[in-house]
């Protein structure tokens, strides 16, 4: 079978480290970024110095025509689209509700809910022959985010929904969709909150007393991709040290 993964968010952190994963795997990538194509043109660039298969795809996945372009030029590129990693997300500065803006509430749940939303339903059509699909959720769905951001927890909650939903509606179809639930991972989207030093402060409360990786989490999405997890569908595994 020729494996083709749509990656959203490929450049940096959990996306750049499954994009390499994948495509070690021999799945022929689209490393999916917005904005810093430096980032991205070296993740394919590693990738491709391995032998692997990959390219970089400038878009914004929370815009429908994007979205299109993106799988349109993925199946020019390598094929029918097989699999989907939607990876992309944001947040910003830790905040209270009380002081989140309308505007910000409404760019993360489009950037991290719509985007899901339509790179899912951009694949389910134009998955034929069954697929995978795995959504990169968040620990925060299930604690809330309190004094922080809770806009962002609120969005992966909703994807979490989306996630068991939509497995039971594509389930006959052979089209299996998971998620991962990542705890406090080493990447540069806690400086985003603000925090920088989050993980540091907040590693003694995690079980395994440390943050994860990356690649701890790429491996997760890469199982439940693969044909080892065949009999699983609208499952989540919490990659979050015990949390
Ligand atoms: P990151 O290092 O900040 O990387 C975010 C990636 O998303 C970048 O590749 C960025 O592209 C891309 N992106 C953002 N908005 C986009 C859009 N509208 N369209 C296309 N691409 C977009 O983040 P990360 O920490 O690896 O997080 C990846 C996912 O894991 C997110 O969904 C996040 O919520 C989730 N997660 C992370 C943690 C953690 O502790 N790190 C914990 C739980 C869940 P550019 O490079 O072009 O900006």
């Amino acid at each position: 079978m020729n494996k083709v993964v749509i990656v959203t968010g490929g450049s940096r952190g959990i996306g750049a480290a499954t994009s390499r994963l994948l495509a070690s795997r021999g799945y022929a990538v689209c490393v999916n970024y917005r904005s810093r194509a430096q980032e991205a043109a070296a993740v394919v660039d590693a990738i491709q110095a391995q032998g692997g298969r990959a390219f970089a795809h400038a878009g914004d996945v929370s815009v429908e025509a994007d979205v299109m372009r993106m799988f349109d030029a993925t199946e020019q590129a390598w094929g029918a689209v097989t699999h989907l990693v939607n990876n992309a997300g944001v947040l910003f500065h830790q905040a209270r509700l009380a002081d989140i803006s309308l505007e910000r509430f409404q760019t993360v749940m489009t950037t991290n809910l719509t985007s899901c939303f339509l790179c899912c339903r951009e694949a389910i059509r134009r998955m034929n022959n069954g697929g995978g699909i795995v959504n990169v959720s968040s620990m925060a769905a299930r604690l809330g985010s309190p004094n922080e951001y809770i806009d962002y927890a609120a969005s992966k909650g909703a994807i979490d929904t989306l996630t068991t939903g939509l497995a039971l509606e594509v389930a006959g179809q052979g089209i299996r969709v998971n998620a991962v639930r990542p705890g406090l991972i080493h990447t540069s989207i806690h400086a985003d909150g603000g925090e920088p030093g989050r993980i540091e402060r907040l590693a003694p409360n995690i079980p395994l007393q440390r943050g994860g990786q990356p690649e701890e989490v790429a491996s997760a999405i890469a199982w439940l991709l693969s044909d080892e997890a065949s009999y699983i569908t609208g499952a989540f595994i919490d990659v979050a040290g015990g949390r």
